[in-house]
C-alpha cells in the first residue's frame, strides 16, 4: 500500500490547561496531591503532608507521579487514536539532516574531549539513533520553553508539530517508566528494538510533570502537521492603559539611552568588578553606568508585570516563571516589539485550544519512515509499506 494515497486519521486532541497541580508519591508508597499555588507557594522549603500517613513529603520532579491514573493513553490501543505533539526548531521534523554530514559534525565535536576512537564511535552512534520523542500539548510546549531558557534557542524559530502514530499495540511497555529510575531521556533506536518494542511509555518529569510521553521508533511517525510559533493571528490588540504604559516607558528608554554614561574607555570585566565592589570609578563612570542600568531594568521589569498581569491570567504561576525566563526582552526590542512578541507567544498557554485548531487543519504530510541515520546509511530498515 502507498502512504501517500491513504490520509491521516481523524485524531483525539486532549488539550490540557496550564493551571494544573501535581501529585506526589510519599515513602508510603501513595500518592498525594499538590495545588499548582502550593506547589510554587512552598516550592523552597518543598514538604506538603501526606495524606495517607504522619509523613511529610519532600515534594518534587524525584518524587512526581503519574497525574491522572486513568490517563487514557495508559491504553495500547487507544494510543494511535490520539494526536501526540512535538517542539522542534526544525520546520520538517522527524527528518534529520543529513547523517553523513551530522555524523561529521558529532566526531568533530567528540574529538574536543579527547575520548578514545571507539567511545567517540559509540556516543556518535548513540546520538544518530536517539528514540524520537513526543507527549501531551502541554509537554511539547513546556519543552520549548526549556530548550530556550536552558539551551539558548531562539525563541523565534520554533514549530510545533502534531503527530500521527502507527504503533503495534503489543509492541509497548506495559504500564509506564518512571524516569527518575529509568532514564528514557538518552534511549536510542537500538534499545527500543532489543526490547522488541515500538514505544516506551514513560511518567514525563521534566515537562508537563506527572504527564505520559512516549519514545518511539522513527517508523511509527506516519503523519506530521506543522505550526511555525508564536502565531500572531490570535492575538488580541493591547488595550488602551497598556498602550499608553508601552509609550510611556519607550521614551523613557530613548531618554535614557542619550544619556547613556560613555564607559568604552574601560574593560566590560574591569567595569563589572569596580560595580561588584561599589567602587565609583575614575569621575563616578562606574556608579553612573550601574544606576543607568538599574533604570532601565526598572522600565523592563514594569512592562513585564503588566504583561503578566495582561496575558497570563489562569497560568500556573510555575509554569509562568519559566515562561518568563524564556521570553524576555532581547536587545535591540522595543517596549511594543516585547509586548507583542510576549502577547503572540502566551497565546499557546491560554488558547490552546485554538492553537490546536490552527495546527490541526493544516496540511498533513506523510513522515517518512526509516530516517537518514548511521544505521540507515548502510543498512536501510525494511519495512511494509
Ligand atoms: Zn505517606
Amino acid at each position: 500500500m502507498n502512504k501517500n494515497t491513504i490520509v491521516m486519521p481523524a485524531l483525539e486532541d486532549r488539550v490540557s490547561d496550564f493551571g494544573y497541580g501535581y501529585r506526589m508519591r510519599c515513602e508510603c508508597g501513595a500518592v498525594s496531591s499538590l495545588s499548582a499555588e502550593d506547589y510554587y507557594a512552598e516550592k523552597d522549603e518543598a514538604h506538603m503532608p501526606c495524606e495517607h500517613c504522619p509523613r511529610s513529603i519532600h515534594f518534587g520532579r524525584a518524587v512526581a507521579a503519574l497525574r491522572d491514573e486513568h490517563d487514557p493513553a495508559l491504553d495500547n490501543t487507544r494510543i494511535n487514536t490520539f494526536a501526540w505533539y512535538h517542539t522542534s526548531t526544525l520546520a520538517d521534523w522527524p527528518l534529520a539532516v543529513d547523517a553523513v554530514t551530522r555524523r561529521t559534525e558529532l566526531a568533530a565535536n567528540a574529538h574536543l574531549f579527547h575520548l578514545p576512537a571507539d567511545h567517540i564511535e559509540r556516543l556518535v552512534n548513540n546520538e544518530l539513533n536517539k528514540a524520537l520523542h513526543v507527549g501531551t500539548y502541554g509537554a511539547a510546549i513546556e519543552n520549548m520553553l526549556r530548550r530556550i531558557r536552558n539551551q539558548r534557542d531562539d525563541p523565534t524559530a520554533f514549530y510545533l508539530h502534531r503527530v500521527a502514530l502507527q504503533i503495534s499495540p503489543d509492541r509497548v511497555n506495559t504500564g509506564y517508566r518512571d524516569e527518575n529510575h529509568e532514564p528514557v531521556s538518552q534511549m536510542t533506536t537500538m534499545d527500543l528494538r532489543a526490547e522488541g518494542l515500538d514505544a516506551v511509555r514513560y511518567v514525563n518529569v521534566y515537562e508537563s510533570m506527572g504527564s505520559i510521553s512516549l519514545a518511539v521508533l522513527p517508523e511509527t511517525i506516519a503523519w506530521v502537521q506543522t505550526l511555525g510559533l508564536p502565531i500572531s493571528g490570535l492575538t488580541p490588540a493591547h488595550n488602551a492603559p497598556l498602550v499608553e504604559m508601552l509609550n510611556r516607558v519607550q521614551h523613557q528608554l530613548d531618554a535614557l539611552r542619550t544619556c547613556k554614561p560613555d564607559t568604552s574607555a574601560i574593560r566590560p570585566s574591569e567595569l563589572r568588578l569596580m560595580q561588584l565592589r561599589g567602587d565609583p570609578g575614575p569621575d563616578g563612570i562606574a556608579a553612573a553606568s550601574a544606576a543607568h542600568g538599574q533604570s532601565v531594568r526598572e522600565l523592563h521589569s514594569e512592562v513585564t508585570a503588566a504583561l503578566n498581569q495582561q496575558y497570563l491570567t489562569g497560568i500556573s504561576p510555575r509554569i509562568a516563571d519559566n515562561f518568563n525566563s524564556a521570553i524576555k526582552w532581547r536587545s535591540g526590542q522595543t517596549a511594543s516589539q516585547f509586548a507583542d512578541f510576549f502577547a503572540a507567544s502566551a497565546v499557546a498557554l491560554t488558547r490552546p485550544d485554538a492553537v490546536v485548531t490552527q495546527l490541526a487543519s493544516r496540511q498533513p504530510r506523510p513522515a517518512h519512515l526509516g530516517i537518514a541515520s548511521a544505521s540507515d546509511v548502510s543498512d536501510p530498515p525494511s519495512r511494509a509499506t
